[in-house]
């Protein structure tokens, strides 16, 4: 194999005082640029602030929080700091929480987007050699096109191969060798399912060596399996559309934490109640300043998504900061009788149990006036036949999620392929009990 460099670009390796440095100079830039829209004019005003008041990276706390609930209101353009005419594409998030955003482009935003998705794909090996499928939908989701041009950056022989027909993605693997496959999570599980099917080995059968996932959130179990089901090295991927989309945060070589490219966002981490910054390591809301957008900076971002940074410094030799796995959006937290639980907890102690497959759902309901949950979980072989030893297995899952969550909730092993599955992000959590 050719030998490379090892950083995509050299800010990769900036010291913390260069990527400060950098940064409050593309802050100030930044602000500046923003006074071209109409909405930060306005929000600048109001605040009695002015852009030359921002001299230190600690002024940025002076600036408003922009919430998803501006760009709503600004739908679709309001937020534009550049002329339509400039612009060359739109992306629109999936709306999973609500009505669609918009985020408008230049074409140097697109540019500058393929740049740090490049830079996260080459940080974890790939390079022009590798063949890269990306089984993401492409159109209004970022996953697609987003990757597509940042593996082209990197060089790679793409196969745009976009969601669902998983025999077809498979005929793909095998024919043109592919090395490296974007997927999220429960599709690569499902992908594995498909290849057991079939009788394809992925160890014997294909050249698959690197996953990309992310777009949801998931364990550290569930990464293991999926790795041991199909022989890969598998990365976390951290994006938003808001935020371009993929490119935001990656892991590296070292799978313990996600680098946050700072040298494009500013991150802080806010209590979501009191917005004060959060003490060091601790768990808040992620909110981000972009550096270098053209059609639609924004600053102080809530993104709603709840994680924490990692402390010390990464053996790779990057100092771009760790962000921890996502916890959740504060907006998928479940209330039931009064406790707060994320779907990922449970998630967590599911994926422990090696009989379980990798799909579940989660069926919140008012039984009696009282609110209930049933956790129904696909079991990996089609049916164990011994009623006894399914019994055993569903107390001792009951037992530990109580220990997680202090809820009791009903668990139902069902057969393989019984819960409905999404081409898109999975559906956890059905919600149905009535609202007033
Ligand atoms: P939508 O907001 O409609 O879901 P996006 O595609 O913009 O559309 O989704 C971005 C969101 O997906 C993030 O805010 C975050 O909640 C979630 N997400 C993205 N990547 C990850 C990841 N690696 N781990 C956990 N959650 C993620
Ligand atoms: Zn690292």
């Amino acid at each position: 194999m050719m030998s490379y460099q090892k950083f995509f670009n050299p800010e990769e390796s900036y010291s913390r005082s260069e990527i400060e440095a950098l940064q409050l100079e593309r802050l100030q830039a930044t602000v500046k640029h923003c006074m071209d829209s109409p909405f930060y004019q306005e929000r600048f005003r109001k605040a009695g602030l002015s852009p030359s008041d921002i001299r230190t990276l600690d002024d940025l706390r002076k600036i408003p929080f922009t919430t998803k609930q501006d760009l709503r209101d600004t739908y679709p353009f309001g937020m534009a700091a550049v002329p339509l005419d400039q612009c060359v594409r739109l992306h629109s998030s999936s709306g999973t929480t609500g009505n669609p955003t918009v985020i408008l482009h230049t074409q140097k935003d697109l540019e500058e987007w393929a740049n740090a998705v490049a830079r996260c794909l080459w940080m974890v090996g790939c390079r022009p050699e590798d063949v890269f499928q990306n089984t993401s939908g492409y159109g209004m989701f970022t996953g697609g096109l987003g990757f597509q041009y940042g593996a082209e950056k990197v060089g790679m022989l793409t196969v745009p191969a976009a969601a669902g027909n998983t025999l077809r993605q498979l005929k793909f693997f095998t024919d043109f060798g592919t090395t490296v496959v974007h997927a999220i999570p429960s599709y690569a599980a499902r992908i594995y399912e498909v290849m057991c099917e079939k009788g394809i080995d992925p160890r014997r059968d294909t050249r698959l060596r690197t996953l990309v996932i992310g777009a949801e959130p998931h364990s550290e179990d569930t990464r293991k399996r999926i790795e041991n089901m199909l022989g890969v090295k598998a990365y976390n991927s951290f994006g938003m559309s808001e935020m371009c989309g993929p490119g935001v945060a990656f892991e590296c070589p070292e799978q313990n934490g996600m680098h946050i490219w700072e040298d494009y966002y500013i991150v802080e981490i806010v209590d979501p109640d009191t917005l004060e910054p959060v003490p060091d390591g601790e768990v808040g809301e992620l909110v981000l300043t972009t550096l270098k957008r053209e059609a639609m900076p924004l600053l102080r971002y809530r993104t709603r998504d709840l994680t924490r940074i990692l402390p010390g410094e990464c053996p790779c030799g990057r100092h771009h900061i760790r962000l921890d796995r996502m916890k959740g959006r504060s907006d998928d937290m479940i209330i039931l009788k009064g406790v707060n639980i994320f779907p990922i907890q449970i998630e967590t102690i599911l994926m422990q149990f090696q009989e379980l497959a990798s799909d579940y759902l989660i069926t919140l309901e008012t039984v009696d006036g009282n609110d209930a949950m049933t956790v129904d979980v696909e079991m990996k072989d089609l049916f164990i036949d011994d009623y006894s030893k399914l019994q055993a297995l569903s107390r001792e899952i009951t037992r530990q999620l109580r220990d997680e969550i202090l809820i009791t909730p009903r668990v139902r092993l069902v057969p393989k392929n019984t819960l409905p599955k999404s081409e898109g992000k999975a559906v956890r959590v059905v919600d149905t009990r009535k609202k007033y």
